[in-house]
């Protein structure tokens, strides 16, 4: 039976999953192969170098699948200021009915794909910041736990308490991001109250990723030890792969008087991208959630979903006849 959820109706998706926003990696190859898959694929509209460049982004995408799939835009401090809005009305003039937001001041955005009829997923890490969001109408929370890749916010809540919390409070279907790989996390995200879930690390370990096979093979290698957080003293606190560029970074961040000058030529994003490129681990830092310690193999999306899906329903099968069982 396929688990069928709010989440796979209001999306029109096969399977509960999102692939959330991933800077260099949300291209439409990687997109186009979740939605192909069954889930939610999602192009990340920064990654492109201007509007136009997305809306060629899109078109790709739809050559390679008719399913639907969503833009990203997160709003968070940058080298160099984008065109948010030149992006969000490429995206929406391109077709693009899905979007998902992330970061601060989403306000405007969020309005702006209502009145235009789009379906908004906001990922946050907080409860006050959902229930906010959920009051400016958007239609699916997406709850980021402490887990997670890339940016955490300063609460440092874990998933477990972060997911049952939003349950009790929000109105609205939320997924559950960060800490997810496989069934078992998807089972105990439905559990906590979830639609679904969302994941990043996990898809950039597929075959279809566009990132270097070198990259993929450190993620299989890798253990839950293996990442690090950067920008903590910069409120802007950033989960990376524990490298020996993260390591540099955060040591110059312990010196007193630290300003975020004194690490910006480590951190630029687009030496980050020439890791995925070039496939040296240590060349710049890129984002890892802690699901590095869950991911030993490198399936395609399809193989990946049709797994989790299998594997959920085997453990709330499990769980369900071990709770008969200790009634009888
Ligand atoms: P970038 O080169 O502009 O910046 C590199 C890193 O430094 C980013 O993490 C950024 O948040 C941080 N940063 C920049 N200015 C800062 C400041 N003044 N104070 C504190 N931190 C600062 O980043 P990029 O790789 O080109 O990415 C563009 C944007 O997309 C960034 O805001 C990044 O955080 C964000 N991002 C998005 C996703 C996603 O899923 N959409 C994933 C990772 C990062």
């Amino acid at each position: 039976m396929p688990i069928q959820t709010q989440l796979t109706k209001m999306l029109g998706i096969r399977y509960p999953i999102v692939q959330g926003g991933m800077q260099w990696v949300g291209v439409p190859q990687m997109a186009a192969a979740v939605s192909e898959a069954g889930g939610l694929g999602i192009i990340t509209a920064l990654t492109q170098p201007s509007p136009d460049a997305l809306r060629e982004a899109i078109r790709e995408a739809r050559k390679l699948t008719s399913k639907p799939f969503g833009v990203n835009i997160t709003l968070l401090p940058t080298l160099n200021p984008p065109d948010y809005e030149g992006y969000a009305r490429a995206a929406v003039e391109e077709g693009i009915r899905i979007f998902e937001t992330a970061g601060n001041n989403p306000g405007p955005f969020i309005k702006f794909f209502k009145s235009q009829g789009c379906i908004v997923i906001h990922k946050c890490t907080t409860v006050r910041h959902a229930k906010s969001a959920e009051r400016m109408g958007v239609d699916v929370l997406s709850i980021d736990g402490f887990e997670c890749a890339g940016h955490p916010g300063e609460d440092d809540i874990g998933g477990l308490v972060l997911m049952a919390r939003a349950a009790k409070e929000l109105k609205i279907p939320f997924i559950a991001s960060g800490g997810i790989a496989d069934g078992r996390g998807l089972a105990a995200a439905m559990t906590l109250g979830a639609a679904g879930v969302n994941m990043g690390t996990r898809f950039m370990c597929t075959v279809e990723s566009p990132i270097h096979e070198n990259i993929k093979r450190k993620i299989v290698a890798s253990t839950e030890r293996d990442t690090i957080h950067i920008f903590r003293s910069f409120r802007n606190t950033a989960r990376v792969f524990k490298n020996k560029v993260a390591v540099e970074v955060v040591n110059i961040e312990r010196k007193p008087g630290a300003k975020f000058e004194d690490v910006k030529d480590l951190v630029s994003g687009l030496r980050g991208k020439k890791v995925y490129e070039t496939g040296d681990p240590d060349y710049g830092i890129w984002s890892a959630g802690i699901t590095v310690g869950l991911i030993d193999d490198i399936p395609t999306c399809k193989d990946l979903l049709v797994r989790m899906e299998k594997e959920a329903e085997e453990i709330i099968g499990q769980v369900s006849s071990a709770v008969v069982k200790a009634k009888l």
